[in-house]
């Protein structure tokens, strides 16, 4: 490998009391790689991700590198500005607001203008807003209030909203729970086509095998708190334990 990562994650650890739910996960990423991070329940895999989005500290001795810089324990406002978005579980749009809306506003937000919220600097997003708007297939739906979405359409707005605040690596934790099988797919296809095509670096926890090998480059397999197995598609799915606990037929 010849770049430099953009991120370096080094003996990430975290204990809740004496339950130890990371016991020193290492992982690197380069730039533009998709990496799908998979595992059975209460792996590790979302407190991994909650610590390198900065929701939550790891323990003594974790260190995390985006960028060249260290970002350990930094709070989640800086890691996003600095690049790292993600989406989450709980939505965070406004839902009286229209899909349009909340975009302008994540476009607004993302300049550092949220409190001076100005109609003049509001209706000049309107244009960049709508075009993010389209390109997570919601046009039709611009001038629906969130509250009107389905699941999957509000999974859309979220992840544009994100993107619209140009992050360099994409976290996506579990995006398409919930979901039927070809919603699903389809969600996950925009995604990664619209993160490619920006060249941002995705990680992506996800429980469909099939979107996991249609989709990553490389997968890394976690299984209590640590890092179990990491290789391409073709390497993991010929790997005999991680056959075993993962997608073995006994599952
Ligand atoms: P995964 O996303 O791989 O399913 P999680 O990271 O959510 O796993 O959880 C890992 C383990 O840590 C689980 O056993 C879970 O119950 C535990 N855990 C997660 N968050 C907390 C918390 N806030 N307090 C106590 N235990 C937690
Ligand atoms: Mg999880």
């Amino acid at each position: 490998m010849s770049a430099q990562p953009i991120l370096v994650a080094k003996n990430v650890n975290k204990r809740y009391g004496k339950f130890v739910a990371l016991a020193g996960v290492d992982l690197a990423l380069q730039p533009g790689e998709r990496r799908a991070l998979i595992g059975p329940n209460g792996a590790g895999k979302s407190t991994f991700i909650s610590i390198l989005g900065g929701q939550q500290a790891g323990g003594p001795g974790s260190s995390v590198y985006f960028d060249g810089r260290d970002i350990s324990g930094a709070p989640p406002h800086r890691i996003a500005r600095m690049g790292i978005g993600r989406t989450f579980q709980i939505s965070r749009t406004f839902r009286r607001l229209s899909v349009l809306e909340n975009m302008q506003s994540a476009l607004l937000a993302s300049e550092g203008g949220a409190l001076g919220l100005s109609a003049a600097r509001l209706a000049a997003l309107r244009d960049p807003a709508m075009q993010v708007v389209e390109e997570v297939g919601l046009a039709a739906s611009a001038e629906h209030a969130v509250d009107d979405l389905s699941h999957g359409d509000r999974k859309r707005l979220e992840f544009g909203m994100v993107l619209a605040t140009k992050p360099k690596l994409f976290l996506l934790d579990e995006p398409t729970a919930g979901m039927g099988l070809s919603e699903r797919s389809e969600l996950m296809e925009m995604m990664v086509r619209h993160t490619t095509q920006r060249e941002i670096t995705l990680l992506f926890v996800e429980h469909d095998i099939d979107i996991v090998f249609r989709f990553a480059d490389r997968i890394t397999v976690m299984a209590r708190g640590k890092v179990f197995a990491e290789g391409s598609p073709a390497e993991i799915a010929s790997h005999a334990a991680v056959q075993e606990i993962y997608l073995g037929t006994g599952h």
